[in-house]
């Protein structure tokens, strides 16, 4: 697997890469035994040419051995094939090819198969999701992708299915509902399928769920173990393999408060890997539910098993061990970002190691036998904790950071964005280094000391999105970049900047190139070892989702779905000084020398801002601030302000007129298209409430827009996010 080609990096220094060398040799002889796919399928685990599951392999490393395509020729690389997806939403799934056939997932969980060498259509499967599940989701009705096992695929749906589909015929097999149809579950997640049984998480904890991980049998779709990540109702066991964990965990839990409200969090909605040697499952958890500790758990406890890596048997669920990333969390830092397993010289010690960057910032490396932390460095600024204990595994918490007990808003460092989040890092074992979509981006952390759990929507307990004075224009002074991470040394290597936060996963291969796409739609190639551009497309849309590689018939390609979408309204951006550009939905898929070109984009579509006059007083408006923040803000933009692919409402019609803002709003018009009604949590006077702060935000704009007025604060605070291309 090495290559012996001679590293021409010229940002990063010698010592770096002779550091970065010694990890190579150990790495490359010791994690191909973790790099397979046993049990499913001989032939295909062992073969370069394909790409069976979502990280590629149980270690999740997304490192390809192919390196036809490599840092000499990445230059020619040109556009084999496209297939547009006819959808408009967030695109997050890695495709799988397996034997020539490209089998993807898209947004509202559809599962399609492509001839992988020119995107022939083969088949579509819609499992039907009904649109009004979209509130249920908080993040858009994404999916991360599909499994695939012996001639099966396996999709998780948005509304918490979980179906089995015969490869070849795109017929479904069976179907089971995985999650409770009363409560606010989703899947996003890619299951993946260890020894004959499909792992599925899901999610939830910003609207008020409990976490589970179930494992169902491939073939008959009989649930063979249930994990709880958090304790339900005290004396009533769950009659699962987690019930003695649950009994201690509840240890770590106060009062009543998050059984009651059917909370508690740490839903295992996407980060999963397997360590076949050690036979160990290890599953990432999320954050608490309600983020708020006061209003979860009294303030008090480290709440297990929040924001943690659990080790357990893949066949029965068994617990083995854990350890907590954040005790107490009540930031949104969820475990649930990309698990990556390797081998690594440490203080010239052979390690079995486990990386994680999680949204908290710091970079953890565990020992996976035993789930010691090993060391934990920050990978980005990081004020919430000053540094991670290695004797206790603890952080070292800025007292400030706890905001519910201090009754006081925290600006917090990363922010429940994450100095990355769920777009997957990638571990190349010929470089020794880790490829991680970074971020930096503050948000204010601000209690909600009348918190009460809505019956529809999210449930953090925080004012989400509500305006502190310190704050101008968080997601302007955000920024991103792709960051290679060497993890023995704990230390950057180079970053690559991006024109904006909220970029694309990666792909790391063994032709010493990095893949990438941006939140600006730009698919790039950088060498591996120092971040040299190789390569650069304008895919018209933005990208989110990490591409993957794989060969058919001699020839090596790449693929990447294109397709912005996500929390905020704002995770890429379609606006531009000309208006709104089109969402398209695609995948787009590269090879050297590829000579597909896409159809021109879409001219921009020009928004008209056409508000009525303000009529409402400062405390109507004021109160539609305080309701948008809490109802709206999430799909549709901080401060009204959005950039993706929910409309910004600024510029909607339907505030226009009070009638039809109601019919929308409060009876539900527009519910086919995934905007259900509101009159669970709106009643009429707030509703309209809401319309007079974004009349109110629209003559700001506009104003802003004529130059004619408008504080210079505010000229920072509500731009839209533009970006440098
Ligand atoms: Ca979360």
């Amino acid at each position: 697997m090495i290559s012996g080609r001679a590293p021409k990096g010229s940002l990063v220094s010698r010592a770096a890469l002779a550091a970065a060398c010694a990890v190579v040799l150990l790495a490359n002889t010791n994690t191909a035994p973790s790099g397979l796919f046993p049990g499913g399928d001989a032939r295909i685990a062992a073969d370069d040419a394909n790409w069976v599951t979502t990280g590629r392999s149980y270690d999740e490393q997304r490192f390809s051995p192919l390196s036809q395509i490599d840092d000499s020729n990445a230059s020619r690389l040109g556009l084999a094939w496209y297939a547009d997806l006819n959808m408009s939403r967030g695109e997050e799934a890695t495709p799988l090819v397996v034997d020539g056939v490209m089998y993807v997932s898209t947004a509202w969980s559809v599962v399609r198969a492509f001839d992988a060498t020119n995107g022939k259509p083969l088949w579509t499967f819609d499992p039907a999701v009904p649109r009004s599940q979209l509130v249920n989701a908080c993040c858009d009705a994404v999916n991360r992708g599909v499994a695939w096992w012996r001639g099966r695929l396996y999709v998780g749906t948005l509304d918490g299915r979980l179906i089995a589909i015969d490869a070849r015929t795109g017929k479904q097999a069976w179907s089971v509902q995985t999650t409770p149809r009363d409560l606010p579950y989703t899947i996003t997640g890619a299951p993946r399928v260890i020894k004959g049984r499909v792992i599925i998480g899901n999610g939830g904890a910003e609207l008020g769920a409990r976490g589970f991980v179930t494992a169902y049998d491939a073939m008959s779709g009989r649930k063979v173990w249930r994990f709880y990540v958090v304790p339900g109702e005290p004396g009533k066991p769950d009659g699962e393999v987690s019930d003695p964990q649950m009994a201690t965990a509840r240890e770590t839990w106060s009062g009543d408060a998050w059984w009651k409200q059917k909370a508690g969090g740490g839903n295992a909605w996407d980060a999963f890997a397997y360590d076949p040697e050690l036979d160990l499952l290890y599953i990432g958890t999320g954050n608490g539910s309600p983020w708020n500790r006061m209003a979860r758990s009294e303030g008090k406890g480290d709440n297990l098993y929040l924001s943690s890596i659990v080790a357990v048997r893949p066949e029965t669920g068994e617990y083995v061990w854990h350890y907590q990333e954040v005790p107490g969390d009540e930031w949104d830092y969820t475990a649930t970002q990309s698990i990556v397993l390797a081998d690594l010289v440490i203080d010239g010690k052979k390690r079995k190691v486990l990386m994680q960057a999680p949204k908290n910032g710091f970079f953890y490396i565990l020992d996976r036998e035993t789930g010691k932390v090993i060391s934990a460095e920050k990978y980005v600024p990081v004020n919430w904790a000053s540094k991670i204990d290695l004797a206790t595994g603890r952080p070292v918490e800025n007292p400030e950071a706890r905001y519910s007990e201090l009754g006081k808003p925290f600006y917090g460092t990363p922010s429940s964005l994450g100095g990355h989040n769920w777009p997957p890092m990638a571990f190349s074992p010929r470089t020794g280094l880790v490829y991680i979509p970074t971020q930096e981006l503050a948000l204010p952390y601000v209690s909600d000391p009348a918190y009460k759990k809505a019956p529809l929507g999210y449930n953090t307990g925080n004012r989400l999105g509500a305006s502190v004075p310190q704050l101008t224009s968080p997601l302007k002074e955000a920024k991103g970049y792709l960051m290679a991470w060497d993890p023995v040394n704990q230390r950057e290597v180079w970053r690559a900047p991006r024109d904006t936060f909220g970029n694309g996963g990666i792909l790391a291969t063994a032709g010493n190139v990095v893949f990438q796409g941006t939140g600006t739609g730009f698919f790039k190639a950088v060498r591996a070892t120092d971040g040299k551009e190789l390569f650069s497309l304008w895919g018209q849309t933005g990208i989110l989702a990490a591409p993957m590689t794989y060969m058919v018939r001699g020839k090596q390609y790449v693929a990447v779905l294109a397709g912005c979408g996500g929390v905020y309204g704002s995770a890429c951006n379609l606006y531009g000084k000309d208006g709104r550009h089109a969402n398209l939905d695609r995948v787009l898929v590269f090879a050297l020398d590829g000579r597909a070109k896409l159809p021109d984009a879409p001219a921009a579509q020009a928004m008209v801002l056409d508000p009525p006059a303000v009529t409402a007083n400062v405390a109507t408006i004021a109160e539609g601030d305080r309701q948008y923040a809490l109802r709206c803000a999430v799909c549709h933009g901080y401060r009204a302000v959005s950039t993706g692919n929910q409309p910004d409402l600024r510029y909607s019609p339907f505030i226009a007129d009070p009638d039809n803002w109601r019919s929308v709003v409060l009876d539900g018009l527009l519910a086919n298209a995934g905007m259900v009604s509101f009159s669970k949590v709106l009643d009429h006077d707030q509703a309209e409430a809401i319309r007079q702060y974004l009349i109110a935000k629209a003559q700001e704009q506009r104003a802003r827009i004529k130059g004619e007025k408008g504080t210079k604060e505010q000229k920072g605070a509500d731009e839209p996010v533009m970006h440098a291309s």
